[in-house]
Formats: C-alpha cells, sequence, structure tokens
C-alpha cells in the first residue's frame, strides 16, 4: 500500500492481537495501516538486546506453535500470510518448586506428566484423571473447530452443522470455572491449592476464577501441540507476521501513537496521532486495553454503559516486576528445565512478590546469549502504586533491594546465581507501563469476583459503531494464543461486516 487513503481497517498497536487482525484481514485483500507507539512490534511479545542478550519482555512460553489440529493459531496466522517461525519443542511446560516438598515437572506426554502428579497424590489417582481428562474434552471440542468469530451467526451456525457435538460441549463449559470441576472431583486440600497454582500461572487468579474453557486449553494443548519456543526469540512472531503484513500489502507505521480515536456522529472514523497527523479508515481496531481505550483514546465520559458493566466485572490484574539476568552457564545444573515456579508459601501464591515465574531461553536457544552465558527472565506480581511518587534515587533503591530479595529465593534453585551474575536489568511496574503502553502495566483483566466462566467477557464489536477491540482484553483473554484467536475473530468480523 503506497498511498494512505481508502483504508480499510487502522489497527491501533502491533500486540500478536493487532498483528494476527491485520494479517488475517490483508490477506483477504483488505487495506491495512498498522500504527505502533514503539519502536518494533510486539507489545508484550517483544524483545529487547543489551550486551550481546536477547530478552523477551514478557512471554516465553509459547502456545500455538504446534502443527496439529486447529488451536495452533500462531502457526496459522504465520501461514495465512506465507511466513514461518522455526519452533523448539520444549519437553517440560514448568518445574513447579512448590510448599510442602512439592517439586514436579509437567511433562509434554501426558500421561506422563500424570504419573509425575499421581507419584505425590496416589489416593487422589481417580480425581486427577477425571479432573484433566474433563480438560481434555473441552479441547477436544475446540480443537475440531475452526476459531474464528463467535459474534458471526452464519460462522455459528456452519460449524454447529458440522460439529454438533463439539458445540454442545463447548457451550456446556462456558459459564464454568476449573475449581468447580477440581472440587467435584478432587478433596485433598494441598492438590487443590496445586490445581489452584496450576491456573494462577498464567490466568493470575485462583481455579474457582479461572474459565474452565481456558483451563481446558492450557492443560490439555501444553501434551498435544506443545509448549515451543520460536528460534531467535518470541519476537520473531511478531517480526515475522510484520513480514508477512508488508507481502500481503499492509502497512506499519512505528512511532506512531495513537493519542484519539475521531468519531462523527458517534461512529468511529479514524485516529489522530500525537504529532497531530490523521488517519482515516472504514474501521478502526484497538489493541490496546480496553481501559486505555475508552479512558485514553475515547473520552472517558462518554464511556458506553456496557464497557462501564465491563470495569464491574473486570479489575486490572497487577503488573510485574521483571529481573532480565545473564548468567554463567555454570550456574545451571545439568537437566535444567527452561520454565520454572517458586513459592515458598501457599498463603502467598497471589500476593506481591509471592510466586516467582522463571524463563531460561536459551536452554532451548543458545543463541540468545553469549556463549559460555545464559539468559534468565524471573518476575513476580507487583502494584503500580506501590512504584509512584518516588524520586530518582528512591526508585533505584527499591529496585535494587527488590531484585535483591527475589535473586535470593532464587538461589535455592539455582545455588550461586548471585556469583554467576555478569547482567542485571530490573523492570517495574513503571517500566511495563511506559514499553508495553498498558494502563498501570497490567497484565490484564481478572474478574473482580467469581464470574459466570467466559460469559462476560466481551468479544470485539463495540458499542461504539465503526470500532472494534483486540487482545487480551477481549474474549478468550491473556496469553499469546489466546490473544491470536481474538485477532482471528476480530478479522473474520470485520471482513464479514466489509463484504470481504
Ligand atoms: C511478564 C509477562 C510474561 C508473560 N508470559 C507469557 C507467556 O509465557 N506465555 C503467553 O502466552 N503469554 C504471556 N504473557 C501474556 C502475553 O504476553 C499477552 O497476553 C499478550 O502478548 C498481549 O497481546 P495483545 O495483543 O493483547 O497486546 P500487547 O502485547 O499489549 O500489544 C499492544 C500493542 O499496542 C501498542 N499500543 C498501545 N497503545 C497504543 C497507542 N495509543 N498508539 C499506538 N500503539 C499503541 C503497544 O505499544 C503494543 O505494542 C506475559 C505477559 C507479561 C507482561
Amino acid at each position: 500500500m503506497t498511498e494512505m487513503q481508502d483504508i480499510d481497517a487502522i489497527v491501533i498497536g502491533s500486540g500478536i492481537g493487532g498483528l494476527v487482525t491485520a494479517t488475517q484481514l490483508a490477506a483477504k485483500g483488505a487495506k491495512v495501516l498498522v500504527l505502533e507507539r514503539y519502536l518494533i512490534p510486539g507489545g508484550s511479545a517483544g524483545y529487547f538486546e543489551r550486551q550481546g542478550y536477547r530478552f523477551d519482555v514478557g512471554a516465553s512460553m509459547i502456545f500455538g506453535l504446534g502443527q496439529n489440529g486447529t488451536t495452533n493459531l500462531l502457526t496459522r496466522a504465520l501461514s495465512t500470510v506465507n511466513v514461518s517461525q522455526e519452533a523448539i519443542a520444549d519437553p517440560v511446560q514448568i518445574h513447579y518448586h512448590l510448599p510442602q516438598g512439592l517439586d514436579l515437572e509437567v511433562h509434554r506426554v501426558y500421561e506422563k506428566f500424570l504419573q509425575n502428579l499421581i507419584a505425590h497424590f496416589r489416593h487422589e489417582e481417580r480425581g486427577i484423571r477425571r479432573f484433566y481428562d474433563e480438560c481434555q474434552k473441552v479441547f477436544k471440542c475446540l480443537n475440531s473447530m475452526d476459531l474464528l468469530s463467535l459474534e458471526e451467526p452464519r460462522y455459528l451456525l456452519r460449524v454447529f452443522f458440522q460439529h454438533p457435538l463439539a458445540c454442545l460441549g463447548l457451550v456446556k463449559y462456558l459459564p464454568q470455572n476449573a475449581g468447580d470441576f477440581a472440587r467435584r472431583y478432587i478433596k485433598d486440600p494441598q492438590l487443590l491449592k496445586f490445581i489452584d497454582m496450576e491456573c494462577y500461572c498464567w490466568s493470575v487468579v485462583p481455579s474457582d476464577m479461572t474459565p474452565m474453557i481456558n483451563a481446558g486449553m492450557v492443560f490439555s494443548d501444553r501434551h498435544y501441540g506443545g509448549v515451543n519456543y520460536p528460534k531467535g526469540g518470541v519476537g520473531q512472531i511478531a517480526e515475522k507476521l510484520v513480514e508477512g503484513l508488508e507481502k500481503a500489502g499492509g502497512k506499519i507505521l512505528y512511532q506512531a501513537r495513537v493519542t484519539k480515536i475521531l468519531t462523527e456522529k458517534g461512529k468511529a472514523v479514524g485516529v489522530q496521532l500525537a504529532n497531530g497527523q490523521v488517519y482515516r479508515g472504514k474501521r478502526i481496531v484497538s489493541n490496546a486495553t480496553r481501559w486505555d481505550t475508552f479512558e485514553q483514546l475515547l473520552p472517558a465520559e462518554t464511556m458506553p454503559i456496557n464497557e462501564k458493566k465491563w470495569q464491574q466485572n473486570y479489575q486490572k490484574s497487577p503488573s510485574f516486576l521483571s529481573l532480565h539476568i545473564g548468567v554463567k552457564e555454570s550456574v545451571l545444573p545439568a537437566g535444567t528445565q527452561c520454565h520454572h515456579i517458586l513459592l515458598e508459601d501457599w498463603e502467598n501464591m497471589t500476593a506481591v512478590e509471592g510466586t516467582i515465574f522463571v524463563s531460561i531461553p536459551t536452554l532451548l536457544d543458545p543463541d540468545l546469549a553469549p556463549s559460555g552465558y545464559h539468559i534468565i527472565h524471573a518476575f513476580t506480581p507487583h502494584w503500580i502504586d506501590d512504584w509512584e511518587e518516588l524520586s530518582p534515587s528512591e526508585y533505584e533503591a527499591k529496585k535494587e533491594e527488590a531484585a535483591g530479595r527475589i535473586i535470593d529465593r532464587l538461589e535455592k534453585i539455582f545455588p550461586g546465581l548471585d556469583a554467576g551474575l555478569d547482567y542485571l536489568e530490573v523492570g517495574t511496574p513503571r517500566t511495563h507501563r511506559r514499553f508495553l503502553g498498558r494502563q498501570d502495566g497490567t497484565y490484564g483483566p481478572i474478574p473482580r469476583r467469581k464470574l459466570w466462566g467466559l460469559l462476560k467477557m466481551p468479544f470485539n464489536r463495540t458499542a461504539v459503531p465503526g470500532l472494534y477491540c483486540v487482545g487480551d482484553s477481549t474474549f478468550p483473554g491473556q496469553g499469546l494464543n489466546a490473544v491470536a484467536f481474538s485477532g482471528f475473530a476480530c478479522a473474520h468480523r470485520i471482513a464479514v461486516d466489509l463484504g470481504f
């Protein structure tokens, strides 16, 4: 696209949700313009480089890069625009280091994982199998159909006639939470805590607030398509999508911060950038969070009633304190897995600095660090409020203290970590807010209280005609593969609306 005229869709933001929407539309022949405020694409799936290390800014545990079924949405999004991404299979999703000596690896092979868990809870073998088998049922339903817009009646009819049983199955699971099933089958309190952690580590809420659809997806796909690491780092996925977008005739502009969504007679018709430049398009898609979209890009006082209701049901999750570490390879014992979760006391699972998440992608792709070194990304929940109103020196001191506490705790699983440090950069909720453009640096929406599964999560259309939302504050929520689903759905709905 050389001329910026007659744009079919303007996408605000190049997170994975925005890029999947843009590439799907461009592949159908739509004229698409993506406007990204930062220097590179990817948002929370981006990267940065320091002293020979390439760090993922956020996500490192990647679903959706498998080869089979219909839920491998990243692979499918890339192939739609004739690009591909080499994926390195991870044999273990997570190595858990949990209270009361619950040390356990979630193996890629389903039965091996079950055996590992049953070894800790022999009396609950039946319950364990029933719970995870129920998750497999959800996944089988999802993995048998094309995942597109649930807001498009003809698509719904078509999938219903093609896969009636799968559809009825999903309708049953849609209003339920994983904890409802866990408590039905399992009684052991420690095992229920483990299931809470299994949910919390990606949904950031315990199992009774985690929708069964999402749990079914994560707890099964890890044994089907598996967790795979993109060769060259997670940032490659967004870079490849941009390559595909441009091949398909779409365009992306960087350092193009949208400050306003322009409306005429209540309909979204264009956007204005911080530098005053205006672009008009037939459809506007916001990949910014719903809070940013309806409080910043549109005047907060005109917020539609359904958005207010959404905010009553969902709140911003905390952000993270992130340690990006370069470390001598001698620190990591042979056989160390890529992803770890560390928690010493169940009471602290959801607390600030309670659970520590760790990813060491160089165990799968050594090229991300200089020879003889590894990268470690360790992160733990933190609220923005605790990082505001600090002088520069207070801010630096607070970062150093917090990093010290995390490293001390990680010494338990990686003895010698402190002594083996070669590089350390600490990101706070302020860093997440600034570089990811997300209000309060939030990881995304979490239910304020127990809700009916995914029923209250909004789809892509909004109450503002012509304006759509995509990404983790739309159905089905956070995670790269989830926002890719949202992108497929958004592009499908817009394509139908525009007649492509
Ligand atoms: C620390 C951390 C670890 C994570 N780990 C995992 C993991 O292991 N696996 C996993 O699947 N997921 C993980 N996630 C979650 C996952 O990264 C996100 O859910 C997903 O990347 C969100 O994608 P998105 O498309 O919704 O938006 P984002 O990634 O937030 O992208 C939005 C884009 O829009 C741009 N933008 C915003 N406002 C404007 C504006 N006004 N003008 C122009 N551009 C704008 C931003 O700069 C950004 O590029 C993690 C997230 C974090 C923070």
